[in-house]
């Protein structure tokens, strides 16, 4: 977890329930920049872009620099338009309904039916298509209608131009997380919930790797009220409303149990 439940507590955002457990059956992916980690582009937005929630990335000398994907999933267009539309792009379905597309490539680095996860390179910046000069063209969309993009959750700049710096696949595939009980061990438990055996405790403080994440009894600590579990460990569980991992919700990169 991200935010401290004390500052929430200062800020008066628990009236109205704003903490209320919310479990969406069909979240959002978590979408990150489509370009690799630590890298800056301008992304601008316009009204009269076709479709309308579309992102035109650019940076200096930006052709040929590789476009890599912004959430997982599987490859499910890999086409040339030739010198219309998209010309070259790549399609990604997020499962859900969202797919992502980026367009306007020099060439391709997957094909249809892959896998992918975050940060691997799809193709590389190029003007194909109707396009006058290099940039990715990127949307996000739901069952098939544009969107307005979200990076991490937060909403794009509608209208303009924002850098966006990115941290997709900044980290590897375990989650690192400190404990954060304001004082007292934290029970460590068998599996994803109160119910479960305490197995033991760890100190507050205490650094954690995070193997994988799952659901379980819903939990109120110092990050507020979650029914994250986190597994640091064989048979060993903590609750993610007491662990600071830099993520509210699951943290990219790290598995479900
Ligand atoms: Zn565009």
């Amino acid at each position: 977890m991200r935010k401290r439940w004390i500052s929430l507590l200062v800020t008066g955002l628990l009236v109205g329930g704003a903490l209320a457990p919310a479990s969406p059956a069909l979240a959002a992916p978590t979408f990150k920049v489509p370009f690799p980690c630590g890298q800056s582009w301008s992304g601008q937005t316009r009204s009269d872009h076709s479709p309308a929630y579309a992102v035109d990335f650019n940076r200096t000398d930006d052709l040929g620099d590789p476009v890599v994907a912004s959430a997982p999933g599987t490859v499910d267009r890999v086409t040339d338009l030739g010198g219309t539309s998209y010309g070259k792009y790549v399609r990604i379905n997020h499962g859900g309904g969202y797919s992502t597309y980026y367009a306007h490539l020099n060439g391709f680095n997957v094909s249809v039916g892959q896998t992918v996860g975050y940060g691997k390179v799809l193709g590389w910046v190029g003007s194909t298509g109707g396009s006058t000069g290099p940039h990715l063209h990127y949307e996000q969309r739901l069952n098939g209608s544009d969107i307005q993009v979200r990076f991490n959750g937060t909403l794009g700049l509608y209208w303009g131009s924002k850098t966006y710096t990115s941290d997709n696949a900044c980290s590897s595939g375990t989650g690192n997380a400190t404990v954060d009980t304001s004082g007292t061990p934290l029970t460590v438990r068998s599996g994803p919930g109160t119910g479960y055996a305490s197995v033991g405790t760890v100190a507050d403080g205490t650094r954690v790797t995070i193997a994988c994440q799952t659901s379980g009894t819903t939990v109120t600590g110092t990050y507020g009220t979650s029914s994250i579990w986190d597994r640091i460990g064989s048979g060993r569980y903590i609750s993610d409303a007491y662990v600071y991992t830099g993520y509210d919700g699951y943290i990219p990169n790290v598995p479900r149990c």
